[in-house]
């Protein structure tokens, strides 16, 4: 399967999911998780029409940034865990940071931003399941934490951003995507980012208007970075 195979199934898998739930299919964007995989694979995504990609390492994200640096409107996010110190990297491709989960790391994000005079965008993420070892914040911490966030201003709050326990079973995710839906709409935060290869579909049913997918559109990653 090619990656414009690949990437036009989870379209189709979107629009189906979006028409089952009554929703409009445009009301959820496909963010192409492009981690281990090449510059040529994401550049083949893009060639067939894909934007918006995503990716969990710092520097592999800005050495595709600068090899990828002609392609006029490819948007990137960053979806893995921040280190503070490298707040000002990520900014400099002009990426979304889909990964805030503490005030220290969100004020980081400011100080840069505000360095650069560029707003940034930003989402919360929630450890919705409250798992040991798993970024995103604890969920009693998500009012104060959107509280500080919306006190810079240079820091764009839009959604909230969570990764379920792992589970062969879609509907394992359910619960949790529920969830994050109900903090969202509880502090007036309109975008979701939910839902993987696996359980897209359970997402969009849950209001996700954001999906995060690597492996069923461009195959199984490289085990090697
Ligand atoms: C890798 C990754 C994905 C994509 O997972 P697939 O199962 O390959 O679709 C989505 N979100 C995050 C945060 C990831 O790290």
């Amino acid at each position: 399967m090619t990656v414009s195979e690949g990437l036009e199934r989870v379209l189709e898998r979107i629009r189906i999911a979006a028409a089952r739930a009554g929703r409009d299919p445009s009301s959820v964007r496909l963010l192409a998780v492009s981690k281990r995989h090449s510059v040529e694979a994401i550049g083949e995504a893009y060639a067939a029409g894909q934007r918006d990609f995503g990716e969990n390492y710092v520097q592999e994200m800005v050495a595709k940034a600068e090899a990828l640096m002609p392609l006029e409107g490819l948007r990137w996010h960053f979806i893995g865990h921040l280190q503070r110190n490298k707040a000002k990297d990520v900014l400099r491709v002009g990426a979304v940071v889909e990964t805030v989960d503490s005030e220290r790391l969100a004020r980081a994000l400011a100080e840069q931003a505000d360095r650069r005079g560029a707003d940034v965008e930003v989402w919360l993420q929630v450890n919705v399941a409250g798992e040991e070892r798993k970024s995103g914040c604890a969920p009693e911490d998500v009012e104060a934490l959107i509280a500080s966030i919306r006190s810079l201003p240079a820091l764009h709050l839009v959604g909230l951003t969570t990764i379920p326990p792992f589970s062969e079973d879609p509907e394992a995710s359910r619960p949790y995507f529920k969830a994050l839906r109900e903090m969202a709409e509880r502090y007036g935060l309109s975008e979701l980012s939910m839902g993987m290869s696996g359980d897209l579909e359970v997402a969009i049913e849950e209001g996700a208007t954001l999906v995060r997918v690597g492996t069923a559109i461009f195959g199984e990653r490289p085990s090697t970075r």
